[in-house]
């Protein structure tokens, strides 16, 4: 565990293993609920907020040691995930992005002035930290799901006891030193790991936590909120967020956009194309550029700067996923390409005509599967893709903007993109879902004013 600006030996250890080679990388503390404790009364004791700038300036030059140190992050996010050593270079910059504009928004940060209708009093309100967070993180892009939640706690004034996933924890680790580096009190820090059956629970429900911000599954999230109760709550959950092509879209275009969100960090991405819905009318053009498209892309050894796909997480997980791709053949859909494993590599895996109603499609498939489902028009692909529980992200590819707005607002999603898949995001922007999805927002600015709570002064004024 990473307690009081040190990392120490807490527990019993366990081994962190390359997702590709085998070969042990680190160890990491399996973290008792009493660890736990103290990693919150750590950071739960009584301090000064830190000043904006300060923050700030801990976040800008945070960014400027993750750069400088980008082909190390890159490799042993790639390690310990197996996702493709290009796509975690990305990764690398998309955190340093994170952090700048984090940076930005620390110095930004305002309430307003309300003269009070009707009495002789003037409300001023300020935003302040939350407090204690406690933040909980997935394995997917394990460097960027922890620098969207210490990025806006940092700068909104908070203290964090973050929980990586027991699969990625040593990403987390090494960027919590990096913190440090950076200039943060290491009373503001803490990182716990080990079984999150011990560790999840002692953490969200700890009375001394302000504030639970999760990403991950839907059932872990729902355990989470559980244990959580009361507290403030923040939960980015699953997604099986659809790319919808109308007649009218630039066919090659949504090929390459279908292929490249589909087959992204071997698609264990919430974000990512689950489903490709397609409009009868174009889909026998459409369907053999898609498979071209997951053709040309390359299957193997993550840390190859060739490759496109490495390994699913465990072999456990790819398991699942040929599991439901055979239940989706033998509901009637066609396999045109993939279908197949090799321990945990997948290779990109194309279906056509699969049923709407087939498990691959209706639960989050967190593998490098397309399965297009064929449409009448585009009332049915509304249906269609406000039909499972989710509602993440989703991307419209249609010419006709009368059309994008009256689907847009038919939705049911947290984002709506024209011209782009369902993965397309930004720092700046707000990023969430609706429905099972969960609820709150990220993107930087969004996340910050989560995790702040407006405090109100009013003085007389007038009269
Ligand atoms: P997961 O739910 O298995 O684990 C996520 C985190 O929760 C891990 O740190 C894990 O240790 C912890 N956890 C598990 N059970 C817990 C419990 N009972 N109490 C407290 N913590 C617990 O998810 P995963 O397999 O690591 O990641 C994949 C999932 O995350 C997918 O569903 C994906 O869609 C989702 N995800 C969502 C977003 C988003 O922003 N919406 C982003 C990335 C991933």
């Amino acid at each position: 565990m990473f307690v009081d600006g040190v990392l120490k030996a807490a527990g019993d250890l366990r081994p962190v293993h390359d997702r590709w080679t085998g070969a042990v990388l680190g160890s990491v503390a399996l973290d008792s609920a009493a660890d736990v404790d103290h990693a919150v009364r750590s950071v739960a004791g009584r301090r000064r907020t830190l000043p904006a700038e300060q923050r700030s300036r801990i976040l800008g030059r945070c960014a400027e040691l993750l750069r400088e140190r980008s082909d190390e992050f890159a490799a042993r996010s790639t390690a310990e995930s197996g996702v493709c050593r290009r796509e975690t270079t990305r990764e690398v910059a998309r955190a340093c992005a994170n952090l700048e504009v984090a940076a930005a928004e620390a110095v930004r940060l305002r309430g307003e002035t309300i003269p009070v209708p009707g009495a002789a009093r003037l409300a001023v309100t300020v935003p302040e930290p939350v407090g204690v967070v406690a933040a909980i993180t997935p394995f997917n892009r394990p460097l960027n799901q922890v620098v969207v939640k210490l990025a806006p706690a940092i700068a909104a004034g908070c203290a964090v006891v973050l929980k990586p996933s027991e699969r990625t924890p040593l990403t987390a680790l090494a960027f919590a030193e990096l913190l440090l580096a950076a200039g943060l009190p290491a009373e503001l820090l803490a990182v716990v790991t080990g079984d999150p059956r011990t560790v999840g629970p002692a953490l969200a429900g700890h009375p001394l936590v302000d504030m639970v911000t999760f990403t991950g599954s839907v059932p872990a999230g729902r355990a989470v909120a559980a244990a959580a109760a009361g507290r403030k709550l923040l939960l980015e959950l699953g997604g099986n967020d659809p790319l919808i092509v109308l007649d009218d879209a630039d066919l090659d275009r949504a090929a390459t956009l279908a292929a490249d969100g589909a087959f992204a960090t071997s698609g264990q991405s919430c974000r990512g194309i689950k489903r490709v819905i397609v409009t009868e009318a174009v889909a026998d053009e459409f369907v053999p550029r898609l498979v071209a498209a997951a053709a040309a892309k390359r299957c193997g050894d993550p840390h190859d700067p060739a490759t496109d796909l490495g390994p699913l997480i465990d072999e456990a997980a790819a398991a699942g996923v040929l599991d439901r791709v055979h239940a989706a053949v033998a509901a009637g859909a066609d396999l045109l390409l993939g279908g197949t494993r090799k321990e945990a590599l997948v290779p990109p895996t194309v279906l056509d005509r699969v049923p709407a109603d087939a498990v691959l499609v209706r639960e989050e498939t967190f593998g490098p599967v397309a399965p297009v489902i064929r449409v009448r028009d585009a009332d049915e692909a509304v249906a269609v893709a406000n039909s499972t529980a989710y509602g993440l992200q989703a991307g419209v590819l249609t010419g006709d903007s009368d059309l994008f707005w009256r689907i847009a607002a038919r939705l049911r999603v947290g984002a709506v993109n024209l011209g782009e898949g369902p993965q397309y995001d930004s720092p700046h922007i707000p990023f969430g879902g609706v429905k099972a999805s969960g609820y709150g927002r990220e993107g930087m600015r969004y996340a910050i004013h989560e995790m702040s709570v407006t405090k109100t002064m009013t003085v007389p004024y007038g009269g």
